[in-house]
């Protein structure tokens, strides 16, 4: 089938990307576990290896599986194509590779995955790389920590793990304004609730770790190209504009247009830095994609009614989720997530750092882990775990201060993971 765009959601994140296995006929995506890939004569193998000709070589570089996976994200997201690798957080330094240098700077969101933050506050210095960290609801703010030596605008379209929503109009405006691209990681919201490109998004990123897959099974990432930049612009992005020693001088945006990134992310990215995805893993979140739209549609009628059950509870000080009239993200669900806001919010406990303690350990059917996103409700409480590494301002601002616990909820019956809430509140107030 070709992916016409006139296709429906729920038809494309069934087929988009796959067909029949030519070989064989199999219909379902065949696992191509397989490292390397005959050459049909030396001249093939030459042009493969110049970029003349696209094909498979090596399974650092691309494979059959992973391609599907790849195709599948890209039309989802409306980007014109897009890079899978072993991990979100492996897909975040991809994206940022191609346009970064010692000494250059990205501006980032204070309301972060707190993984995030700490690859962007202390790991990219080893690179040379370094982020300024603002409240994206401050535009001023955004627009005067931008500098000569910036590179990129990056933030989460629904935030981990208060659940709030980013203006990615205003903030697209900003990057516009500056001749810099926007990079949204649309993990927490999915391509089903947000689409980052629609409101000005140059890249999207995604740890497909979460519901993409959606069953907790493999780690991995993507990064997909909107294909709108234009990388020759201004001299800011010399990889993408500039000759490539590595290819005999090849620009990669003269010759291959809106797809340089995603063509330089397999090319340079992969090969060199090897974050590859593995068949196996694209295989799992192939299957999980198939029901993005069910899952997604459940995660958000749980959300909204467990959120407002916990809202109205003697133990609970506030519930962040941006689904409920009450939280000051609501006005922006119906413009960026019109689908619903996710299935991820914060609550915050009376009896603070104590009572969120208590709390975690008397829940029966959420699990105690360090993910969100799968079919399975999860907690976890931030402070003591993903955010242990901040400081207690930048905790705060991230949304997982002390006395508040993350609570990712899964597709299970709604009475049931109330019934579980209720009984651990009691406990945590003991
Ligand atoms: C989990 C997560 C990441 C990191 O992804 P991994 O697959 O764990 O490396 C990045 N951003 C967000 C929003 C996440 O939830």
């Amino acid at each position: 089938m070709s992916d016409a765009p006139s296709y429906g959601f729920d038809t494309l994140q069934i087929h988009a990307g796959a067909r029949p296995d030519p070989a064989t006929g199999a219909r379902q995506t065949p696992i191509y576990q397989t490292t390397a890939y005959v050459f049909r004569d030396a001249d093939h193998a030459a042009a493969l290896f110049n970029l003349q000709e696209v094909g498979y070589i090596y399974s650092r570089l691309t494979n059959p599986t992973v391609a599907v996976l790849q195709e599948r994200i890209a039309t989802l997201e409306g980007g014109v194509g897009a890079v899978c690798c072993s991990s979100g957080h492996a897909a975040q330094i991809m994206a940022l590779f191609p346009l970064m240098a010692p000494g250059r700077n990205i501006v980032a969101s204070n309301r972060l995955y707190g993984g995030t933050i700490t690859q962007f506050s202390q790991t990219i210095k080893r690179f040379g790389w370094s982020a300024t960290f603002v409240d994206f609801d401050d535009l001023d703010a955004v627009k005067a920590a931008i500098d000569d030596d910036t590179r990129a605008i990056f933030c989460e379209a629904i935030a981990n793990p208060g659940g709030y929503i980013t203006d990615l109009d205003a903030i697209s405006a900003i990057a516009d304004d500056a001749g810099l691209p926007l990079i949204v990681d649309n993990t927490s919201a999915t391509p089903y609730l947000c689409r980052p490109i629609e409101h000005g998004a140059t890249l999207v990123v995604h740890s497909t770790t979460k519901y993409m897959t959606g069953n907790g099974t493999v780690t991995g990432g993507c990064v997909v190209d909107s294909g709108k930049f234009d990388w020759s612009a201004s001299d800011k992005f010399p990889s993408l504009s500039a000759p490539e020693p590595a290819y005999h001088g090849l620009k990669f945006h003269e010759t291959f247009g809106p797809l340089a990134f995603t063509f330089h992310g397999i090319a340079i990215g992969l090969r060199d830095l090897g974050m590859t995805m593995n068949p196996q893993a694209a295989h799992y979140t192939l299957m999980g994609i198939e029901t993005l739209s069910l899952r997604m549609q459940r995660h958000v009628e749980n959300a909204l009614t467990v959120s407002k059950w916990l809202e109205q509870h003697d133990a609970v000080d506030y519930v962040t989720y941006a689904g409920l009239p009450s939280s000051p993200y609501h006005d922006r669900v119906d413009r960026i997530c019109p689908k619903g806001a996710g299935g991820l919010f914060t609550v915050a406990l009376k009896g603070g750092y104590d009572a969120c303690v208590k709390f975690v350990d008397s829940l029966e059917i959420f699990s105690h882990v360090a993910n969100l996103g799968d079919a399975r409700s999860l907690v976890i409480h931030s402070a003591s775990t993903t955010h242990r590494q901040l400081t207690p301002e930048q905790q705060t601002a991230a949304g997982a201060g002390p006395n508040v616990v993350r609570i990712s909820i899964g597709i299970e019956d709604a009475a049931d993971l109330i019934a579980d809430l209720d009984q651990a509140l009691v406990k945590s107030q003991a």
